[in-house]
């Protein structure tokens, strides 16, 4: 038997047994793992809260047949003010979905659990979470090695001296109209997303989300990095259309 301690986010938490847990961790230094927590959910069991969705915790664990096992866990962050509000944590939940689509099986991924536990505090914070889930979306896509290329044509490298500008999902990139902008799956923006994206891309993690838009730079923006990831993990992410379905 092997001993571990971590500091992890619970991303998912399924109840199994009578009164036992299995959750799912983004784990510091090792990456996604799914630990057994035995007894969790029994009254008085004092590893309860720092095994709930969304807790950040800090964990020690124990490795038999392979298998890792709750020992004890104690709650440093629980984002409480998430909790209680059900758009802030679908935006948790839809953000949560892509950093376990990034992140594998023991594949020690610090700079992706770094970035959502930053969503995590601005969203609890009560920033506009489109917003912050948009910028989410755009840097998990660079740290997971696909950088979009926002300072010339993809395909021609043409410098842009312009205020309109495409983003061609294809390509990874912008495109100038000679080379397609404004055709088939391109999406036009204007400077304010450009300097945003390029914002992003560049930032320390710790600093992504520290920007305001205006309305229809935002409306750009907000579509465009759902299209980036979406390429890069190439899937649709549903979670968000429950609450279009609310707001109606
Ligand atoms: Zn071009």
């Amino acid at each position: 038997m092997s001993f571990v301690n971590t500091k992890a986010i619970v991303v998912r938490a399924s109840d199994t047994g009578e009164g036992d847990r299995v959750i799912t961790l983004i784990a510091k230094g090792i990456g996604k793992i799914n630990v057994y927590a035995g007894g969790v959910r029994k009254t008085k069991n004092k590893n309860s809260a720092a095994t709930d969705i969304f807790a950040y915790s800090d964990f020690n664990l124990y490795v038999q047949s392979g298998k890792y096992r709750l020992n004890s866990a104690e709650i440093i962050e629980s984002f409480y003010n998430l909790r209680n509000d059900i758009f802030a944590i679908t935006y948790a939940s839809h953000c949560a979905e892509i950093m376990m689509d990034i992140v594998q099986e023991e594949q020690p991924a610090d700079d992706m659990l770094l970035l959502y536990l930053c969503a995590m505090y601005m969203l609890s914070e009560g920033a506009d979470p489109e917003l912050i889930t948009a910028c989410f979306e755009l840097k998990a896509a660079c740290l997971s090695g696909f950088t979009p290329r926002l300072r010339s044509c993809v395909k021609c490298g043409a410098l842009f001296d312009e205020s309109n500008y495409y983003y061609s999902v294809e390509d990874f990139g912008l495109v100038c109209r000679e080379c397609g902008g404004g055709e088939g799956r391109t999406f036009s923006m204007g400077e304010g997303c450009l300097r945003a994206m390029q914002y992003v891309a560049a930032s320390e993690i710790r600093k992504t989300f520290k920007f305001t838009l205006d309305d229809i730079s935002k409306l750009q923006f907000v579509h465009i990095c759902r299209k980036i990831i979406e390429k890069v993990n190439e899937k649709e992410y549903q979670k968000l259309n429950y609450l279009k379905k609310l707001k109606e």
